[in-house]
């Protein structure tokens, strides 16, 4: 069952007296259950694409279809209720708010949802999701009283307790040393073999291995795609 598609998708940022193709007729289709990996260097348009398929961002030509629904032609209104029915977003800063604890971090998405959930039910999920990433017992915890890595573990609780289609992923291991990196990552792969849908932006070459495909751009093009082989990675 296909969950994102997009067909000959291009994004151009108009400047003053530039033009940057961002991405250019990229094909992709993410099914339930897959993990992608987009690779590239800097400035080869990972981020925009990932604004793409989270919505945060349109597309200059293309179409890009959600569960069967073309999204470029709706409005902000729609697009961002698309959103926040299929996505969940997790940042390479964590974006948790200082002043809430654990709970009520994850709590605060769904305390907006229309229509509006019951509080029993946003407990059980944010309790469901804690539990997910193994974080219940900092459920009072403030998240400057926790490791850069149990903070993205909450980050990702957050995005769980959405029960989106899709996790969206930004360089999750960015602010993280490289013990943090790898249980993080571990946690992904634990997520995915449970049945999320993943796709993540990477530039670490040995994290993309995780992901079940990786898509490689350069430039704003799809120079390959291709099956990761789980050992060559964890093999370092
Ligand atoms: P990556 O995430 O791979 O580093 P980006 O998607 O951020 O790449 O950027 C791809 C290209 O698009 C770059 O040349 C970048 O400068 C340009 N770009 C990205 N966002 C904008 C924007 N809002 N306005 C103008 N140019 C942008
Ligand atoms: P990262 O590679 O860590 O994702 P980027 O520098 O690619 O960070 O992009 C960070 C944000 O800045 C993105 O949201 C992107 O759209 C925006 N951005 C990137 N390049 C430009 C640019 N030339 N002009 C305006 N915004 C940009």
């Amino acid at each position: 069952k296909t969950i994102l598609a997009l067909h000959q998708v291009s994004k151009v940022f108009f400047g003053e007296d530039v033009e940057t193709h961002a991405i250019s007729n990229i094909n992709l289709e993410i099914e339930r259950g897959d993990y992608v990996a987009i690779t590239g260097p800097s400035g080869s348009g990972k981020s925009t694409l990932l604004s793409i398929l989270g919505l945060l961002d349109d597309i200059t030509s293309g179409s890009y279809r959600i569960q069967d629904i073309e999204t470029s032609t709706l409005d902000a209104d729609t697009q961002a209720e698309l959103r926040n029915l299929h996505i969940g977003f997790v940042f390479q800063s964590f974006n948790l708010l200082d002043g809430l604890t654990v709970f009520d971090n994850v709590a605060l998405p769904l305390q907006y949802r229309e229509p509006a959930l019951a509080t029993d039910e946003i407990e059980r999920r944010v309790m469901g999701a804690l539990k997910q990433v193994e974080m219940s017992h900092r459920a009072k915890h403030k998240p400057n009283q926790l490791s850069g890595g149990q903070q993205q573990r909450v980050a990702i609780a957050r995005a769980l307790a959405g029960e989106p289609s899709i996790l969206l992923v930004d360089e999750p291991t960015g602010n993280l040393d490289s013990k943090n990196g790898d249980a993080v990552m571990a946690l992904l792969g634990e997520l995915n073999r449970q049945g999320t849908t993943i796709c993540m932006v990477t530039h670490d070459i040995r994290y993309a291995g995780y992901a079940k495909r990786q898509i490689q751009l350069l430039d704003g093009v799809q120079v390959s795609s291709s099956v990761a082989k789980r050992d060559s990675c964890t093999a370092e």
